[in-house]
């Protein structure tokens, strides 16, 4: 019988039914509910902050295909 074994371990980023001593991910800090996975509103806005000053755009719409976005030194 092959049958498939019950799934080990627990992916880090599924865990979400027990509650794991979450850390906050900008400044090690225990996250808390309320802003989750954060410690803190200002955490919350850093990590937002890097989103958004980040490759994370969202694609204009595709109605203009004579607009080219224009890439400023973006090799890096
Ligand atoms: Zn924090």
């Amino acid at each position: 019988m092959a049958k498939a074994a019950k799934p080990k371990g627990v992916n880090p980023t599924a865990a979400k039914a027990v509650r794991p001593p979450a850390k906050c991910p900008i400044c090690g800090e225990p996250a808390v509910p309320e802003f989750f996975p954060f410690s803190s509103k200002r955490c919350a806005d850093v990590d937002l902050n890097r989103w958004l000053s980040g490759r994370y755009f969202i694609p204009a719409v595709e109605s203009e295909p004579d607009r080219e976005i224009p890439t400023d030194e973006d090799e890096g």
